[in-house]
C-alpha cells in the first residue's frame, strides 16, 4: 500500500523523524541532534507485533538504522530539519543536501507553500478537475493524499476530518 510511513516525533520538546520502509523492513531515525532513538523502534516492533497479531500479512525481520540528518547548530530548528528530510525522503534525494544554513529560507519557502494552499481555494475548480461543477463554496480536504475538493463535486454532506478522496480509495483499496 505505502512504500514508507513518515512519523514525526516530539522527544521531550525536541522533533526527530522516524521513517519506516516497508519494503526494505528498515525503521530509520533522523535526529539533527544526533540522539540515540533506539526506545521508538522498540515501540516500533511491538505495534507490528500487535499489528502481526491481527493480520494475515505478516511483516517481521526489523532493522533498526541511524538515518543520515545534517546537524542543527541552533535551539530551534528541530522541526525544520524534520520537514526537510521529510521532503528529500519523499522526492528521494541524499538527506544531507539540506544543512543548518538553508533553514531560514526553507521555512520561508513552506510558509509559502503553505500561503499558496489558501489562496487555491478561492479558485473556481477543484480537484476533481474533468468533472468539477464549480464554483462551489465548501471545500474538503482529503486526510491520505492532501487534495482539496468541492464538498458537492465530493459527493460529500458532513464535513469529515478524516474523509479519503475518490482518488485515493482507488489507488489504496
Ligand atoms: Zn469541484
Ligand atoms: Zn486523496
Amino acid at each position: 500500500m505505502f512504500s514508507c510511513i513518515l512519523l514525526p516525533i516530539c522527544d521531550n520538546g525536541h522533533w526527530i523523524l522516524m521513517v519506516v520502509s516497508l519494503s526494505e523492513r528498515i525503521v530509520r531515525v533522523y535526529d539533527s541532534l544526533r540522539g540515540d532513538h533506539q526506545k521508538y523502534f522498540c515501540h516500533w516492533l511491538f505495534f507490528i507485533c500487535l499489528r502481526n497479531k491481527a493480520s494475515v500479512e505478516k511483516l517481521e525481520n526489523w532493522q533498526f538504522v541511524r538515518g543520515c540528518s545534517s546537524k542543527q547548530e541552533d535551539g530551534n530548528n528541530c522541526g525544520t530539519f524534520v520537514i526537510m528530510n521529510a521532503e528529500a525522503i519523499i522526492k528521494n534525494i541524499p538527506t544531507l543536501v539540506m544543512r543548518q544554513a538553508h533553514c531560514e529560507t526553507y521555512r520561508k519557502y513552506v510558509t509559502k507553500r503553505l500561503l499558496m494552499e489558501g489562496k487555491r481555494r478561492n479558485e473556481e475548480t477543484c480537484d476533481i478537475v474533468e468533472s468539477c461543477s464549480g464554483p462551489h463554496k465548501k471545500w474538503i480536504q482529503c486526510d491520505c493524499c492532501g487534495k482539496w475538493l468541492h464538498m458537492k463535486c465530493a459527493q460529500v454532506k458532513k464535513v469529515d476530518p478524516s474523509y479519503v478522496c475518490v482518488f485515493c480509495c482507488a489507488l489504496y483499496k
